[in-house]
Parts: C-alpha cells; structure tokens; sequence
C-alpha cells in the first residue's frame, strides 16, 4: 500500500504563494507530500512589487524557468542597480550596482586602494567610475555579464523589473501544471488538533475544509494563520523605519527604458520609478506622521513622466516583522512574515530565501513536526535576513543631508541598533565592510551606498601603503580605461530586449 503523502497547504496566491507552490512542485517528491494553495479572488493581491534583487535569476534557474519566456510573459526589463536620486543633496547621485568596484589587488580591498591614492593627492575618479554596471547602467547598455574572469564585463550581475502579477500568473500555470492544486474561496475559520493544538484544517466561507499537516502562511499583511490564529506578536520597527503608506501608479513609457530602478528622495520619503517593457511602476513611500495622503498623492502625480494609466492605488503598512515567521506547524512566508518598504527591492528576495530555507529544514514525510531544531534554524536564518536589511536600509536614511524636512531631520537623529553602529564605526575607522558568508548586502553594496551618501572613513588599511603609489595610479586607470573599452559595441537595453525577450504588446496588464 502507498505511504501517506504530507499534506501541505499553502494559504494565498499572491507572489508569495505562487512562488512557494512553484518550488515545492518541483522540488519535493510528488509520492511524499501533496501541496494545495487556496486563494480568494474576491480579496486579491497586494499587487505591487516590481523590481528585483539578482538572485531571483538563481531562483528561476533552480526551478528550470526559461528566462527569455519568463521576461517575455512579464513585460520584463533588465535590472543594473537603483540609482538614489537627492538623498543627500550636496553629492550627485549616485548608483547601487550589482556588481564590483574595481578590484582587489594584492590581497587588499578595492576601497583602500582607491582611499591611499586619494590620500597621495594624485587625480583620482569617483568611486562609481570604477565598476562596470555602473557605467553600462548610466550608458543605458545592457548585455550578459561575460564569462571571461578577465574581463570587466565579468564583474557584475543582474535583476529584473518585472510585473508581479504577471509573474504570480506564470508561476501558476508552472505549479498546476506539475500537480499543485488549487481552490479558490475565502477562509472563514481555522480547526486546531484538540491535543497538540497545531493547525489541522481551513474551513471556507462555501462551507468546505482543507486538512493539511503543514500550513504555509502566504496570506498577505492580514497573516491570518501566524498572526491571526496562532497570535505571533508583530516587531514593530516604525520608529527606525518611519515610512509606512504608499501611493503607487502604472503610466506609459515616454523614453528608452532605463536598465536601473530609481529612488528619489522627496519631503517625506521617496518616489520608485521602474521601468517595464510595457509601462512605468511609480510610487512615493512615505510617512504618515511628516505628510497628508493628498499631499503624497499630488506630489506622486505631479513627478511622473507621463499621463498615469489608472488611479494611484493607496497602500498601507507597518514596518517590521513577526517575533517567529515558523510556529508549530505553520510557516509564514511573504508579507504574513514581515515588511520591510521595497526601497532596495528586498521583498521577493525575503519570499525566495524563505521558500528556500523551508524545503532545506522542511520536515520528513515520515515524521512532520519531531524537530523543533528545523524551526529554530529557519527562525535564525528569518531574523537574520530581516534584521540586515533593516540595517542596510537605515543607512540610506541616517546619512541624509535634508536639512529642515522633518522627516529628515528625525531619521537623522534616530538611535541606530548596535548591530548598524558598529558596521558604520568599523567603516569610519578603517574602511571596513561587512563581509557575509549568507544573506543580503555583499561588501560592494555596502561600499556603494556607503560612500553614496557620503560617509568618509578616516583612515584605510595600512597594507595599501606597501605598495607604490604609483602602480596604484596605473592600476585604477587601467581598470577606468578598461571599463570605457567593454562598453564598445555593447547593445542599448533596447535592443537587447528586442532581440532576446520581447513581449508581445497585446495580454499586458497596465
Ligand atoms: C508599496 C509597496 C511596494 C512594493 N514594491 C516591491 C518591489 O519593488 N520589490 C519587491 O520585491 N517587493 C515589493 N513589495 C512587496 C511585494 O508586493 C510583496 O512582497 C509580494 O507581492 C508578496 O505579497 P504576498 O503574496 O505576501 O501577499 P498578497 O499579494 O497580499 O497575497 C495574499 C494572498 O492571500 C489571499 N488571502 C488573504 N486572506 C484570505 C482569506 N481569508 N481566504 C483566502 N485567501 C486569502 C489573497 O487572496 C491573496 O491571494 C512592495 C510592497 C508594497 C506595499
């Protein structure tokens, strides 16, 4: 006789949950667990969330998506980095590339090289003049990163801007297709094992029940089984993060689209620009406490580059995170966990490390809940990831010269958590950056944004002071000369995407 497959259950369709069933599909035994996503049409999605981190290409890969169908059928665009615009007014802006600034050279870091010839009082570049993305970024170029290691066209990577809806629609078709089931209808009460008191089975307002032994809380900002029935406090992170509403709104596309994402700072938060292949996402992220939403909706309005092609939406949300995003027998993933605002992109990013995480620690067939080591090493990996991109995003904040908005003046003055001083006083002192094995922001991201905002550490390794200054000169100008050469015959974003994944203009959501 067949063995009892686990019954996972998968509680909302939006990004989170499609991309939750996609991975379990392919990934788990079909003879051993049986995976179904309940979804109500008649609640929706959040339906933002458009610009990426490159590891969602890892992701894609991982199930064994084609990309140029997958950029195809999401009106898709290439992602370079997010350029911050006005963030601190007395620099230009400046550019957070996903890819290197220079090199490191005799074992030493590409900052002190740079920071020692600046000290010698020879000509030196701005840092960005240094990577590669950055200047195929201002370009408006776009190709595949070479795989010549020698190359500096091997030295960056990248995202995607994409429609989140779309891409939830796609990974429908992908999960159903290999044995996901779905069931449209709206939750109306959760059962609990009267013993363990562990979620047992979803009850629908139609009047049917969904068993299940493992529950995946991909049900939005309402996190209706971790939140809601099983009552995991919220972190509340406001008083770091300060942003919490947004107005987002689709208009045409009036230009080349660019291959960056753009964050302007403006009275009260900032304004996204994100550039589809079939319109442009904008949106402004503020703060409730420094300006009115009719404010926030005119000033939206007033910054796009053309007419908008539907009403802005409002969104609302709470900065922060649940105390544990994995309780008893339910895992959360997605908003129902947490939410950090999308100003580097970090929320799809946080979906697919936690689906990954998951099906490394997910528990066996055999015996589903015996371990609760699986759940307090999700639970690490969970706050670890949050608790960096808190930090990373404070930085942005902190470092602002806005003198006189309120909003800026307060973050400004914010107590920073221990974990962010420490990494800006390693910095400061000696150049340092954070060097993580897992998880979000490789040292170059912290350089970039660092150095962005025009934070100036005071001294730099003093292993650069052993090498000549000289070579030091002839080295960054090769490296800038370098860069200028792999720019020759580089296609425009354009044309790339007209030769590789170029969607058709009818089936395009706006
Ligand atoms: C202003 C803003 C901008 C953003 N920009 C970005 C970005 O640029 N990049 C990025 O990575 N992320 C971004 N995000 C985050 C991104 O939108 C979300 O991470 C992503 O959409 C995942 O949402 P979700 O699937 O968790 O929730 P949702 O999309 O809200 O889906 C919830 C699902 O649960 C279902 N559901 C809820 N209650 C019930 C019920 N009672 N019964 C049955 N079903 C139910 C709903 O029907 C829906 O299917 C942004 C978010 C906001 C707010």
């Amino acid at each position: 006789m067949a063995a009892k497959r686990l019954p996972i259950v998968i509680l909302g369709g939006g990004t989170a949950g499609w991309m939750t069933a996609a991975a379990l599909a392919v990934h788990l035994p079909a003879d051993r667990y049986a995976v179904t996503l309940l979804e109500s049409d008649e609640i929706g999605t959040v339906g933002v969330g458009e610009a990426t981190l490159p590891h969602l290409r890892a992701f894609n890969s991982w199930l064994g998506i084609d990309e140029a169908r997958f950029m195809r059928e999401t009106g898709a665009t290439f992602k370079l980095g997010i350029e911050f615009r006005h963030w601190n007014r007395a620099l230009r802006p400046y550019i957070h590339p996903f890819g290197a600034f220079g090199e490191p050279w005799s074992g030493i870091e590409f900052q002190h090289h740079w920071m020692r010839l600046k000290a010698s009082g020879r000509p030196v570049r701005p840092i960005e003049e240094y990577s590669f993305s950055v200047a195929a970024a201002r370009g408006g170029f776009f190709d595949f990163p070479s795989q010549d290691r020698r190359s500096p066209r091997s030295t960056f990577s990248y995202a995607y801007h994409l429609d989140a809806g779309l891409y939830a629609a796609f990974l429908r078709r992908f999960a159903e297709s290999r044995g996901v089931s779905r069931v449209e209808g709206k939750v109306k009460g959760v059962g609990r094992d009267g013993v363990s008191g562990r979620l047992a089975e979803l009850t629908l307002e139609s009047g049917g029940r969904i068993a299940g032994d493992l529950f995946i809380d991909c049900s939005g900002f309402r996190s209706l089984l971790l939140g809601g029935e099983l009552g995991v406090q919220w972190q509340d992170w406001s008083h770091w993060l300060p942003c919490d509403r947004a107005w987002a709104v689709p208009c045409t596309l009036a230009s080349e689209f660019t291959p960056y994402t753009r964050a302007t700072a403006a009275e009260a938060g900032w304004l996204w620009r994100i550039p589809l292949q079939h319109r442009v996402g904008n949106g402004y992220v503020y703060s409730s406490r420094f300006l009115s939403d009719e404010k926030a909706r005119e000033t939206l309005l007033s910054a796009i580059e053309s007419p908008p092609l539907a009403e802005p939406r409002p969104l609302r949300f709470r900065p922060g995170k649940r105390r544990r995003a994995w309780e008893a027998n339910c895992v959360a993933i997605g908003l129902s966990g947490g939410f950090l605002e999308p100003l580097e992109s970090t929320s799809i990013f946080l979906i697919q490390a936690g689906v990954m995480d998951l099906i490394n620690l997910l528990p066996d067939a055999g015996a589903p809940f015996g371990d609760a080591r699986l759940r307090d090493e999700f639970n690490r990996l969970y706050d670890l990831q949050y608790e960096r991109i808190r930090d990373f995003l404070m930085l942005h904040y902190f470092a602002n010269d806005r003198h006189g908005e309120a909003l800026w003046d307060y973050v400004r003055g914010m107590e920073l958590p221990e974990s962010l001083k420490h990494k800006m006083q390693l910095f400061r002192a000696r150049a340092v950056l954070p060097n993580y094995q897992y998880g979000l922001f490789s040292r170059d991201s912290w350089l970039a944004v660092l150095v962005g905002q025009g934070i100036v550490p005071d001294r730099y390794s003093p292993l650069a002071d052993a090498l000549p200054v000289d070579a030091i000169e002839q080295k960054l100008a090769q490296f800038a000369l370098d860069i200028r050469l792999g720019l020759d015959h580089m296609p425009t974003h354009g044309e790339f995407i007209d030769r590789y994944c170029r969607a058709p203009a009818a089936g395009m959501s706006a």
